[in-house]
C-alpha cells in the first residue's frame, strides 16, 4: 500500500506534469470507483483544470481551477491497497503508487514504457488532457477511489487526520498527546490514520524498529525516553524515505529515470528470516493489527 513517502514522491511528480493542463475527455471503466455520479464527474471536471496538487495523509488533493458558483472544488484520489496512477506524453511517463512482487502484479506492472502508456487489465480511469498527454488510474484490487468535493466537504474530511510527519503539527507535545494513555498496542495506534495520519505498514515497522519497542507493546505502558525516541524516528524515517522517492514507488521513473529505492534501507519490513543487521538475530514476521508484523526479538522489548 502507498504510504506517506510514496503519495507524496506522486504528488510532487505529477504537479510537474499535470498542474495547469485543460482535461479534455474522462473515461470511465469501472463506475463503482467514483463516488459521484457519472455526469456531475464529467461536468465539473472536462474544460476543467488542477491548480496544485495536494496531500493530507495517503489522501492526494487536486485543487480544481473552475469552481461551481463561488464554492471552491476538489478531486480526491485515494490509492488505498492497490491504486496507480500513470502520466503519460510524447516524452516522459511517472508512475506513482502500488507495485508489489506478486506473479501477477509483476505482470500489470511491467516496467516498460510501452505497457505503462496505454490502457492495461487494471485502467479504470482515464484522463485525457488537451496537449494529448495522459493520466490513468490503475487499480489491482479496486479499494481506491474518486471523488469530488466542496471545500466544506474537505475540511470535514481533513479533520478526521491525525497529526502528520512533516506538517508543522507533528511536534512532540502533539504527539505525546495523541498517543495518550491508550492500552492498544502501539502497532495499531500508529497505522490508525486518526492518531497519525500518513504512516503504514512499512513505516511504522521501521520507526518501531528503530526506537526499540516490540510492535506488541501497550502505549500506556511506552517511559517517555521511548515516546521520544519514536517520535524522532517516525520523523526520520519519513524524511528520509520521500527524499528516495519512497519504497513501493519503486517503478518511478521520470524524464531522469530516477527511481524510487528506500527499499535498500529497510532493516525490518520485507527481512523476515533475515539476519537482523544490529545484533545478528532472525528477524521474525508475526501478526499485529491483523497485519504482517517484521521485528527483531532481540532489538525491540
Ligand atoms: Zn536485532
Amino acid at each position: 500500500m502507498p504510504e506517506l513517502p510514496e503519495v507524496e514522491t506522486i504528488c510532487r511528480g505529477l504537479s510537474r506534469e499535470v498542474v495547469s493542463k485543460k482535461i479534455n475527455k474522462i473515461s470511465i471503466k469501472k463506475r463503482n470507483l467514483v463516488k459521484n455520479s457519472q455526469s456531475f464527474f464529467r461536468k465539473v471536471l472536462i474544460g476543467n483544470s488542477f491548480v496544485k496538487i495536494d496531500r493530507i495523509g495517503k489522501l492526494l488533493i487536486f485543487v480544481l481551477k473552475k469552481s461551481d458558483q463561488s464554492e471552491k472544488q476538489y478531486l480526491l484520489i485515494h490509492l488505498k491497497m492497490t491504486g496507480q496512477l500513470v502520466y503519460c506524453d510524447p516524452e516522459k511517463f511517472v508512475v506513482g503508487g502500488h507495485v508489489n512482487s506478486s506473479e501477477e502484479e509483476v505482470q500489470f506492472i511491467k516496467k516498460d514504457r510501452e505497457n505503462f502508456c496505454q490502457p492495461g487489465k487494471y485502467t479504470h480511469i482515464i484522463f485525457k488532457f488537451q496537449d494529448g498527454s495522459s493520466l490513468f488510474f490503475n487499480d489491482l484490487r479496486q479499494f481506491g477511489y474518486l471523488k469530488i468535493v466542496s471545500d466544506d466537504e474537505l475540511q470535514d474530511i481533513k479533520s478526521k487526520y491525525g497529526i502528520e510527519p512533516e506538517q508543522p503539527n507533528f511536534t512532540f507535545v502533539n504527539f505525546k498527546k495523541a498517543l495518550g494513555v491508550r492500552r492498544a498496542n502501539i502497532k495499531a495506534t500508529l497505522l490508525n490514520q486518526a492518531i497519525i495520519s500518513g504512516l503504514g505498514n512499512i513505516y511504522v515497522d521501521e520507526a518501531l524498529f528503530s526506537a526499540k519497542i516490540h510492535p506488541q507493546r501497550l502505549v500506556n505502558s511506552l517511559t517517555g525516553q521511548e515516546q521520544k525516541l519514536l517520535f524522532t524516528s517516525i520523523k526520520r524515517i519519513i524524511r528520509l524515505a520521500i527524499k528516495y522517492n519512497g519504497t513501493t514507488f519503486s517503478d518511478f521513473v521520470d524524464c531522469e529515470g530516477q527511481k524510487g529505492n528506500f527499499k535498500q534501507k529497510l532493516k525490518v519490513y520485507g527481512q523476515q528470516n533475515k539476519k537482523c543487521k544490529q545484533c545478528n538475530e532472525k528477524i521474525q514476521k508475526i501478526k499485529v493489527a491483523g497485519r504482517g508484523t517484521h521485528f527483531c526479538i532481540k532489538c525491540q522489548r
